[in-house]
């Protein structure tokens, strides 16, 4: 999987890949991860990327022609998608970063100070995705987020596939609660099912505490499995 990042920093996005389960995807070549830097395309004296605003108001708006030039120079693969994070896009769930995987290239659109010329929406025609109804400063930290969700679904990516299929939201639901040693911290126990070594018992008692939590976490989620799983 190929992620390209359109960004005016391009060392927030590369430094993320230094670190734990990403960078170990990288180095094990189940993604890639390369930068392209607007500003390296502006055709202006001062690598100008932005300006102000036509009609007025306040803050910077990013330049149309640095960001169609940078964009048409990156090379397509047959199967990709172009992404601008934008927090006027569709919410990000796990069922989109589902479909992402499908794709072998995404290429993504990070905006910064007001956001972008309209035209570049027009010419470019993303698909806009949104990490949540708040504004950040810059869509880094949003193409952070969806490579790191998208890649944690790459078989090989985490050391057991089993950890992102039982992840929350995978089958619907919160996932249970965890445990580790020691089996007594601060007079408070580890539920005695989970060392008794029979593993029916264990699924059963996970499945009932993730139902637990979804119901009274997230009300939303429980209607639709409930629906869903005619329960
Ligand atoms: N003026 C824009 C608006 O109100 O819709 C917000 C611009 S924001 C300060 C600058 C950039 O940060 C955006 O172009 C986008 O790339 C990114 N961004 C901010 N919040 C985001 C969010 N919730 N989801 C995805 N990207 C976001």
């Amino acid at each position: 999987m190929k992620f390209d990042v359109m960004t005016l920093f391009p060392e927030m996005v590369e430094d993320y890949f230094r670190y734990s389960i990403q960078k170990r995807a990288v180095e094990a070549g189940i993604v890639e991860v390369n930068t392209i830097n607007p500003r390296d395309y502006a055709a202006n004296k001062h690598r100008k990327v932005d300006d102000i605003p036509y009609g007025g108001g306040a803050g910077m708006v990013l330049m149309p022609q640095p960001y169609v030039d940078a964009y048409e120079s990156i090379e397509k693969s047959g199967n990709s998608i172009t992404v601008m994070l934008s927090p006027q896009g569709k919410p990000l769930t796990d069922t989109i970063v589902n479909d992402l995987t499908k794709y072998d290239q995404i290429i993504l659109m990070c905006g910064h100070y007001e956001g972008f010329d309209e035209r570049i929406r027009e010419l470019i025609k993303p698909t806009e995705i949104s990490v949540g109804d708040f504004v950040l400063t810059g869509g880094e930290l949003p193409a952070l987020c969806l490579i790191d969700a998208v890649s944690r679904k790459l078989e090989g990516t985490l050391g057991h596939m089993e950890s992102a299929q039982e992840d929350s939201f995978s089958d619907g639901l919160l996932e249970y609660p965890h445990y580790t040693r020691p089996r007594e911290f601060r007079g408070l126990e580890v539920p005695e099912v989970l060392l008794n070594g029979n593993h029916k018992e264990i699924n059963a008692f996970r499945l009932e505490k993730s139902i637990e939590r979804t119901k009274t976490r997230r009300p939303d989620l429980y209607e639709k499995y409930k629906k869903e799983n005619k329960c």
